[in-house]
């Protein structure tokens, strides 16, 4: 282990903060979490993981709890608006893991959360970093309580909005894609039993078991102009531009009657350049880039990159030496998820305006990125 890391800040508890600090305890390095919330909210739709999401899980040890805590099949079927398939659920596997496993964001949060406990990580709630000092043995911080904290590294896990990132690098300005997300929790029909996406005119739709019980809808539309949306109409928007499509969706739509149970994100699509990191704070997950979700990856590079880093530190000698060696391990590989998963939207966008891509096919491209991201990090 790099004798000069032995206590670490991660500035975010999400998906990519938690598991760092489980695998860098795991590692023998002491953690402690500033998270900005008071208390934890993560809602309730799912999140897909792919092989390689499950693949780094395991190097901190949960990856079956997911599998089993959540719902896995073989992939996502491609189908027209009416729900008639034209691509069959068949992703690339890696041996051992189901071509996809969803879990909700709450219970992968759970579980996180539970290992992170176990292994002793501190986590202090509703504080964020005010100013970070980097020096060349160590990282002067100081918190919005106005206390000080001095750490060999500071990991910058606070997600698109990074405050890590503006005290590092300034303003980075991050792309709003044009299009926007929505899910509903809804009750699993019993011959849903994978991921199917729905591909429509005006807007791509989708069902995702969740577990034996429920499911998610999804629905990705053009939003131009990032528009603010009425808090108490979102069910009737939902159900407006969910109106084109049959079959199973049709069904579910008539289930959407609660406002503030749609989840709406609108869509954004950014990496930073390389490298993440200045002195010793490095930025990973979203913080250094949020790829659309068209390819459900966004999680899985955030939880690669930690299990990278852990390993790097327990590799190498020097904290420059391990920073430089990040970035030559991640740029490449998140550059080509993010590239990738926006490339899927200017396509949509375009067939949604009426032109014809024929020589367009987004299963096949899709297929073609999860072989990628199945190869080794
Ligand atoms: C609509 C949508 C669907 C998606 N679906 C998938 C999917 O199916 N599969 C997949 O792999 N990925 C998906 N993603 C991407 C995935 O959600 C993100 O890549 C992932 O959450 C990144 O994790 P993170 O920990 O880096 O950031 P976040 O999850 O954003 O976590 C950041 C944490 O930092 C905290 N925080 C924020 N600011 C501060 C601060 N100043 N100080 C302290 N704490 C702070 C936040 O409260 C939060 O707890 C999706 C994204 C979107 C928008």
């Amino acid at each position: 282990m790099i004798e000069s890391v032995k206590n670490v800040l991660i500035v975010g508890g999400g998906i990519s903060g938690l598991t760092a600090a489980i695998a860098l305890e795991k590692a023998g390095v002491k953690t402690e979490i500033v998270e900005l919330k008071e208390e934890w909210n993560v809602y309730g739709v799912g999140i897909f993981q792919p092989p390689n999401a499950l693949r780094a899980l395991n190097e901190i040890g949960v990856a079956q709890k997911c599998i089993q805590q959540g719902y896995s099949f073989s992939g996502t079927a491609f189908c027209d608006v009416n729900g008639n398939q034209f691509t069959a659920p068949n992703n690339p596997k890696i041996d051992g893991y189901p071509g996809l496993n969803i879990i909700s964001r709450r219970t992968l949060h759970e579980i996180l959360l539970e290992e992170a406990e176990t292994c002793g990580v501190k986590i202090r709630m509703g504080e964020t970093v005010e100013e970070i000092d980097n020096q060349e043995s160590h990282v002067n911080v100081k918190l919005t309580d106005g206390s000080t904290l001095t750490v060999d590294l500071v990991i910058g896990a606070d997600g698109v909005y990074s405050k890590v990132r503006s005290l590092l690098f300034g303003k980075v300005e991050h792309e709003y894609v044009g299009q926007a997300c929505w899910r509903y929790e809804l009750p699993r029909p019993k011959e849903l039993t994978n991921s199917v996406l729905y591909y429509g005119k005006k807007a791509k739709a989708g069902l995702v078991p969740m577990s034996e019980e429920k499911m998610y809808l999804l629905l990705m539309s053009a939003e131009p102009g990032n528009p603010r949306m009425p808090e108490d109409r979102m069910h009737e928007l939902l159900r407006d531009r969910l109106q084109e499509f049959g079959g199973m969706v049709a069904e579910a739509r008539e289930l959407i009657t609660d406002p503030a149970a749609v989840v709406y994100r609108p869509i954004f699509s950014f990496i930073m350049p390389s490298p993440w990191y200045k002195g010793r704070t490095l930025l990973v997950g979203d913080a250094a880039h949020a790829s659309t979700p068209h390819l459900g990856q966004g999680a899985s590079i955030a939880i690669e990159d930690v299990i990278v880093l852990a390993e790097l530190l327990e590799k190498e000698s020097d904290v420059q030496q391990v920073l430089q060696a990040f970035m030559e391990r991640r740029f490449e590989r998140c550059r080509l998820l993010v590239d990738s998963s926006h490339q899927l939207v200017k396509w949509e966008l375009m067939e949604w305006e009426g032109q014809s891509l024929d020589d367009v096919n987004p299963g096949k491209f899709s297929h073609f990125i999860f072989e990628k991201m199945n190869e080794a990090i």
